[in-house]
Parts: C-alpha cells; structure tokens; sequence
C-alpha cells in the first residue's frame, strides 16, 4: 500500500490524531504529509480510516 496527501489538505491533523506513526504535519507546507513510502500491514486498516475520515478528500490510497 502506498499513500500520498494531496494539497486538498486542510490541516485539521485528524490523521495524525489517528495514526501518527504514518502520518505528519508540516508546519511550512501548512499540510500533513506522509513519513513512510510503503505502509506496514499492521497500520494499513487506520490509514485506510484515516483516507475515510479526511474531511477534505485529500488523503489518496494506492493498494
Ligand atoms: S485528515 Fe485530511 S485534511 Fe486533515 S490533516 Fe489529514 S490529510 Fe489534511
């Protein structure tokens, strides 16, 4: 699984609430941004509900 945040992001860092092992917030950009290339099964089920969450749509998942 790959996961990429699009600039849609809004920044209310509810994926990072969610799964912070995966997920940042950047401070400069003003969005979060993903820390891992390829994500570890154990946390593949939060991010998919962190991509179900995002209120901006900006959280895009590649299976
Ligand atoms: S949940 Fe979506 S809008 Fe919120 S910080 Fe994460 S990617 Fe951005």
């Amino acid at each position: 699984m790959k996961v990429t945040i699009t600039d849609q992001c809004m920044g209310d860092r509810n994926c990072n609430k969610l799964c912070p092992e995966i997920f940042e917030y950047d401070e400069d950009a003003l969005l979060s941004i993903v820390k891992m290339d390829a994500i570890p099964d154990h946390l593949q089920d939060v991010v998919r509900r962190a991509a179900l969450e995002c209120g901006a749509d900006a959280i895009e998942v590649e299976e």
